[in-house]
């Protein structure tokens, strides 16, 4: 695995060097000039302007145009290009974003602890914060008291008055409706049906966006990861439950109800394990953190006393199976196998690029070992011809605020620069 690591370390500091996604050709009809321009910079951290006219195939004066008018409202700024001919008169002239012209907010909304990050319209993070809380399933407004700390804490952090954010972002886990800002259901907050964003909105007196966790986490490697140079690519997250993301041509795919790419919950047995969501035989049943604590317990008597101790019983679990204990490896394996299940399924049903494992517990490395992933290939069709990638993402605990921050950038983007809401 080490050079698999290797790999996407590289790809995310390549990723500094700009953010969102790079192969724009797909949305250029739904966008105008002005903000293709903006975004190919911001794209590409430093650019000129030959460059652009390349790339979206305009001409040299129309570039010279618009961005003369976006260095003059602020967006842009000139700089001294990096390659330089040496003895060859003046360095080239290239063009970048001016971070501190905007800001905007991402908010992970967790069980034990929220995270947020301050982020500038380079999409560079400029100071990050988080609130641990008590875990237990709260009202709407509780939840919105501890974002209001929370925001507090990071704009105390980044010593700036709240009047410098121009957009909040939030994810949360559960059933989230983007296109009206409501969350149907979510295992964090008491009531159902909750119109969020409107809620985060007039608390903050700001413009609010609302998506689900996974979705997040997707539009994180899509804007500042891996899957910033794909057109086609998926996420699987494994953690409390089994999350799925999906990027096709370059957007965010997210159903019709809210409701797509819940992989954690395709059955893989009839009449099966008993799974959170009432029904039987779900993925996540065998593969989420509460389905290892559940066999932990059976088979190897580790106690749970508290919710608080599933990390620690787990990281013990992980401990066990490092030390060579049969037992414990076999709950990694077989969790490892039903992953393997879920994984090729995602190659025959999209045929995507590359499967990207991402989030926090990818630390347990059973999950992704050359026997899983020989599993997938295995359980695939088409094995004569190119395999679908798999790479494995370890990022901390911010990578979900990120991910908000994202949206926050994208859906502030498309209103700075256009009227219309269009996909992130
Ligand atoms: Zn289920």
């Amino acid at each position: 695995m080490e050079s698999g690591l290797e790999e996407v370390l590289l790809e995310s500091q390549h990723a500094q060097e700009g953010c969102g996604p790079i192969n724009l050709v797909g949305l250029r009809d739904s966008k105008s000039l002005r903000q293709q321009v903006f975004e190919q910079v911001r794209a590409n951290g430093q650019v000129s302007r030959a460059m652009i006219a390349r790339t979206l195939n305009v001409s040299p004066g129309s570039v010279t145009s618009i961005t003369a008018e976006l260095i003059a409202e602020g967006y842009l700024r000139e700089v001294e290009g990096a390659a330089r001919e040496a003895g060859r008169g003046r360095p080239p002239v290239a063009l970048q974003v001016v971070p501190e012209v905007k800001r905007v907010i991402g908010i992970k909304i967790s069980d034990e602890r929220h995270t947020a990050v301050l982020t500038d319209f380079a999409g560079q993070v400029v100071a990050s914060a988080a609130l641990d809380i008590p875990t237990t399933k709260k009202p709407v407004a509780t939840i919105l008291d501890e974002l209001e700390e929370l925001v507090s804490r990071l704009m105390t952090t980044a010593g700036l008055p709240f009047s410098a954010v121009s957009g909040i972002s939030v994810g949360i886990s559960g059933v989230v409706d983007h296109s009206c800002g409501v969350v149907t259901w979510s295992p964090l907050i008491v009531e159902t049906e909750v119109a969020m964003e409107q809620a985060i909105a007039d608390r903050f007196n700001c413009p609010a966006h609302l998506e689900n966790d996974a979705n997040m986490l997707t539009l994180a490697e899509l804007w500042f990861g891996a899957g910033r140079s794909r057109k086609d690519f998926a996420v699987v997250t494994v953690e409390h439950g089994v999350g799925m993301g999906m990027v096709i041509n370059n957007q965010l795919y997210r159903g019709t109800r809210g409701m797509g790419m819940e992989l954690g919950h395709i059955k893989v047995q009839l009449d099966g394990a008993l799974c959170r969501c009432g029904q039987r035989g779900c993925l996540e049943a065998y593969l989420a953190d509460y389905a290892l604590a559940r066999e932990a317990s059976t088979a190897l008597g580790i106690s749970r006393n508290n919710p608080q101790s599933l990390p620690v019983m787990l990281e013990t679990l992980y401990e066990k199976a490092k030390s060579g204990n049969r037992g414990a490896r076999t709950i990694f394996q077989r969790a490892g196998r039903y992953l393997a299940v879920g994984l090729s399924n995602i190659i025959n049903l999209f045929d995507p690029e590359l499967i990207i494992l991402s989030g926090e517990r990818m630390r347990f490395d059973y999950l992704y070992a050359a026997e899983v992933l020989a599993e997938t290939h295995s359980l695939t069709l088409n094995q004569a011809r190119p395999r679908s990638k798999i790479e494995i993402q370890t990022w901390d605990d911010l990578v979900w605020a990120r991910g908000a921050a994202a949206l926050a950038l994208s859906e502030l983007t498309n209103r700075v620069f256009g009227e219309t809401k269009l996909p992130a």
